[in-house]
């Protein structure tokens, strides 16, 4: 089934929201192939089905976006890790099957560039070497027929504008979509504040502008209603579904709640946030007007349902909401008190 389908920037304008499902490379640790530590989208190369059956299983749930899954699938990082005759391929590779996902399930497509991890504002060869990986994957994007580009989890507004420029330099007038992430301090990395960068990536043109990572719901909205006070078009909110609050405010800072030792990044279920909190965000974010929500690291199907359930979306995956009309868990019936007090009542 090919569904023609309303235009990213249609949709935008008409004031509808667009929901995103983001955090690939933790969902795909967590089942087993992706590396912490590289966090690079070998997986693309290695076992593309898995990656197709996880594009599927976020449409399931409401994604308007199938993103192609090329976070840090950049020229340098893959050289890094002896893989870079593979650049084409895995970027080709990613863009098609999320555009045929796409296509079968009536979403948009959006290519991926991020940061680098190669940004380095003093040197200007370096530099040059980071407009031609940009270029590269964004004219790969085009290629692929992306519906948009999105420049995402740029930590130093410089390097988020030098994205910027390239998607509008190469992206052949496709929307860019520009998200950076939010640490401790309100300020990126190169020492601009947050609001302010949002504020002049949306003067030089980008769609969208707002925050994906690092923060979660609670830390991550105070700071978007900042930047709703700057910038007057469509914003993004992606926060990771861990219990970030107070002086934690990222998902990296975060501690064991039993041994105070830090979680970040493979013991984070120990401060993940209930489907609760999850709906409480997406309920926050409407209220505020987000327009552009989703989650990213920590992402589940699970997650993504609540998300899109507030904003009004029935989905495939709506008739498996919970329901437990016949549960025997919360059943009233008195026959099934004993069983409930065995399950639930604390015993020293
Ligand atoms: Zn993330």
């Amino acid at each position: 089934m090919i569904t023609m389908i309303k235009g990213f920037l249609q949709r935008l304008n008409d004031g509808e929201a667009i929901i995103i499902a983001e955090g690939f490379m933790w969902e795909l640790e967590r089942k087993g192939y992706v590396k912490f530590g590289e966090y690079t989208p070998e997986v693309v190369l290695n076992n593309p089905e898995v990656v197709r059956i996880m594009h599927e299983e976020y449409a399931h749930a409401g994604s308007d976006v199938v993103e192609a899954f090329t976070y840090l699938g950049n020229r340098k990082r893959l050289r890094a890790i002896g893989i870079e005759e593979g650049l084409e391929e895995l970027n080709r590779r990613a863009l098609r099957m999320a555009r045929e996902v796409a296509d079968v399930t009536g979403s948009l497509m959006a290519g991926d560039i991020s940061h680098t991890w190669y940004y380095q504002p003093e040197d200007p060869k370096a530099m040059e070497e980071l407009r031609a990986m940009f270029k590269e994957q964004i004219e790969w994007a085009v290629d692929e027929k992306a519906d948009y580009i999105i420049g995402e989890t740029f930590q130093d507004f410089g390097e988020a504008m030098i994205a910027l420029e390239m998607i509008q330099k190469y992206g052949n007038g496709l929307p860019a979509v520009i998200t950076l992430t939010a640490y401790q301090p309100d300020v990126m990395l190169d020492g601009v504040p947050i609001p302010e960068a949002c504020k002049r990536l949306e003067d030089a043109g980008a769609a969208v502008v707002g925050l994906n990572c690092a923060r979660g719901p609670k830390t991550m909205l105070p700071l978007l209603k900042e930047i709703r006070k700057v910038c007057k078009g469509p914003l993004a909110a992606i926060p990771v579904p861990f219990r970030c609050r107070g002086k934690y405010k990222t998902f990296q800072s975060l501690l064991d709640p039993d041994t105070g030792d830090r979680l970040y990044p493979d013991n984070l279920s120990a401060q993940l946030c209930t489907r609760r909190e999850v709906r409480e965000f997406a309920e926050e974010a409407k209220a505020l007007g987000v327009q552009y929500i989703g989650l990213c690291c920590g992402n589940s199907p699970a997650f993504f349902r609540e998300v899109t359930d507030v904003y009004g979306r029935t989905t495939g995956a709506t008739k498996y909401t919970p329901d437990f009309t016949n549960s025997l868990s919360r059943s009233t019936d008195p026959k099934n008190k004993k069983i409930q007090s065995y399950m639930f009542d604390p015993v020293e």
